[in-house]
C-alpha cells in the first residue's frame, strides 16, 4: 500500500528549491503590479460602476493603463464583456486582417475553439475570417520548436498577421517561453511588416516578462485563466501597440467609438483585485501542477511536462492509459474541489469534440481554469488535462483526492 501522505512529504521536499524560484518569481511580479498601482494612483473612486455609455469610467481607463505597464504595453484594451479568451482573439484578429489578407499561424493549428472564427471548420457565411476574404496559412512545429526555415518561406507580403500560441493548450506540443516568443518576433519583424499576434492564454504571469515587452504587437487572453487572479467573474484583455490596440478596440465596439465607452457595472474593482492577486494565485497553480507531476510520476504514471522541466503555462498533463483511471482522477479532483465536492463527473457528449469528455470543475466562477479544474477526452491515451488551484493548501488536497481514486481502483485489479 502506498503511504500518500508520506508520499506528499517526501514530494514536497524535493520540490523546495523549485518553489523557492517560483516564490521568486511571484515576488518580482507583485513588486511589478504594486509599482503600476501606485504609479496610476489607483483608488477606491476606481471602484464606482458605470452605467450606460461609461464615458470618463476612470476605473476603466486605470486598468487598462495597469495592464499595459506590467505587461510592457503601449495600450490595453480589458473588459468585462470580453466573454471569454476566444472572444479577445477573435476580437484581435478581426480588428487587424482586412480582405485578401493573409493570416499566417507558426505554431501549427490554434486553438479548436479558433477554427470556425478562421474558417477552417464551421458554415460558410457565418461570417468567419475566411467569409471575408482572409487566407489562412499555417507552419508546424518542428521538434516542438518553431520552423524558422519554412516560417521565412511563407512569410510573403500578403501576411498581415504572424500568430502565435504560447501554450501547448490540448496538444501533445512544448509550450513557448516568452523568450521563445520574442526570437520569433525579431526574426519576424526583421523580414516583414506583419503585425506578431500572441495567444497568451494560461501563460501571465508565470514568468517576470510577457512576449508584449519582447516585441509582440498584440496579445490577448482571458480573466477567468492567470491574470483575473480568481477574482474576475468575467472578461478578457487585449494589450500591445497603441494602434493594434485602437485596431481592435474598434471591432470591440464601433469605429470611432473604441475603448472610449463601454459601461463597467461594478467589475471594476474584481478585475483590480484580481490583477493584484494574479502573480500569487499563478504561482499557486503552477505548485499544484508541478505537486501534481510529482506524485504521479511516482505512482508510475507519465506526467508532461515532468516535475522537474521548466513551465510557461499552469497547464499539467497526465497520462492514464485507462478509461477507469482517467474517470477516477476526474472524481477524486471532484471530490477535492470547494464546490459541487459531492457530484461525481461523467464522461458525456459534448458538441463539437469527436469522443465523449469527462470534467471536473468545483469553482466558484463557472468555467474557470484558474480555479482546480480537469478533463479529457475519452480516447486513448486517456489524459487528464489538469489545471489551477486557488491556493496551494486546496491544490494539494484535491491532487491527493485523485490520487487516492486513482490508487484505490489500481489496487482493485
Ligand atoms: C483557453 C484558451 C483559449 C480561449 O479559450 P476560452 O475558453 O474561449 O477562454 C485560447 N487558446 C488557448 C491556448 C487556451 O488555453
Amino acid at each position: 500500500m502506498v503511504d500518500l501522505d508520506l508520499l506528499a512529504e517526501k514530494a514536497e521536499k524535493e520540490l523546495s528549491l523549485r518553489f523557492a524560484a517560483l516564490e521568486k518569481t511571484a515576488f518580482e511580479n507583485t513588486k511589478k503590479v504594486l509599482a503600476s498601482f501606485k504609479k496610476h494612483r489607483v483608488s477606491e473612486a476606481h471602484f464606482a460602476p458605470t452605467t450606460g455609455y461609461g464615458y470618463d469610467d476612470r476605473g476603466r481607463e486605470v486598468i487598462d493603463a495597469v495592464y499595459a505597464e506590467v505587461f510592457g504595453a503601449e495600450s490595453a484594451l480589458v473588459r468585462h464583456n470580453i466573454v471569454n479568451g476566444t472572444h479577445a482573439l477573435a476580437t484581435g484578429l478581426y480588428g487587424l486582417l482586412r480582405p485578401g489578407d493573409t493570416l499566417l499561424s507558426v505554431t501549427g493549428r490554434p486553438y479548436d475553439t479558433l477554427e470556425e472564427v478562421i474558417g477552417l471548420t464551421g458554415v460558410p457565411g457565418n461570417g468567419s475570417l475566411a467569409d471575408y476574404g482572409v487566407r489562412y496559412a499555417q507552419t508546424d512545429l518542428k521538434d516542438g520548436k518553431p520552423d524558422f526555415e519554412s516560417i521565412g518561406r511563407k512569410l510573403t507580403k500578403s501576411v498581415k498577421v504572424v500568430f502565435i500560441q504560447r501554450s501547448k493548450g490540448y496538444l501533445n506540443r512544448p509550450t513557448l517561453s516568452a523568450e521563445n516568443i520574442g526570437e520569433l518576433t525579431r526574426f519576424v519583424k526583421a523580414r516583414s511588416d506583419a503585425y506578431v499576434m500572441v495567444d497568451n492564454c494560461y501563460g501571465e504571469f508565470t514568468e517576470t516578462i510577457e512576449p508584449t515587452a519582447l516585441g509582440a504587437d498584440l496579445m490577448a487572453g482571458s480573466l477567468i485563466k492567470n491574470p483575473g487572479g480568481g477574482m474576475a467573474e468575467c472578461g478578457g484583455y487585449l494589450c500591445g501597440t497603441k494602434r493594434a490596440v485602437e485596431l481592435a478596440s474598434y471591432r470591440l465596439t464601433t469605429v470611432g467609438a473604441g475603448g472610449e465607452v463601454g459601461a463597467t457595472v461594478g467589475q471594476n474593482k474584481n478585475i483590480l483585485k484580481g490583477f493584484f492577486y494574479a502573480p500569487h494565485t499563478v504561482k499557486e497553480a503552477l505548485k499544484t501542477a508541478i505537486f501534481a507531476a510529482k506524485i504521479f510520476e511516482e505512482l508510475g504514471f507519465e506526467a508532461e511536462p515532468s516535475a522537474h522541466a521548466p513551465r510557461y503555462d499552469i497547464i499539467q498533463a497526465l497520462r492514464f492509459g485507462r478509461p477507469e483511471l482517467l474517470c477516477a482522477f476526474c472524481r477524486g479532483i471532484q471530490w477535492g474541489s470547494p464546490i459541487d465536492a459531492f457530484v461525481t463527473p461523467e464522461p458525456y457528449k459534448m458538441p463539437g469534440y469527436q469522443d465523449e469528455v469527462i470534467m471536473a470543475a468545483g469553482t466558484f466562477t463557472a468555467g474557470a481554469s484558474i480555479e482546480l479544474s480537469a478533463d479529457g477526452p475519452m480516447r486513448p491515451p486517456y489524459t487528464a488535462y489538469f489545471q489551477g488551484g486557488l491556493t496551494y493548501e486546496s491544490g494539494k488536497l484535491g491532487v491527493l483526492s485523485a490520487a487516492k481514486e486513482v490508487l484505490a481502483l489500481e489496487n482493485q485489479n
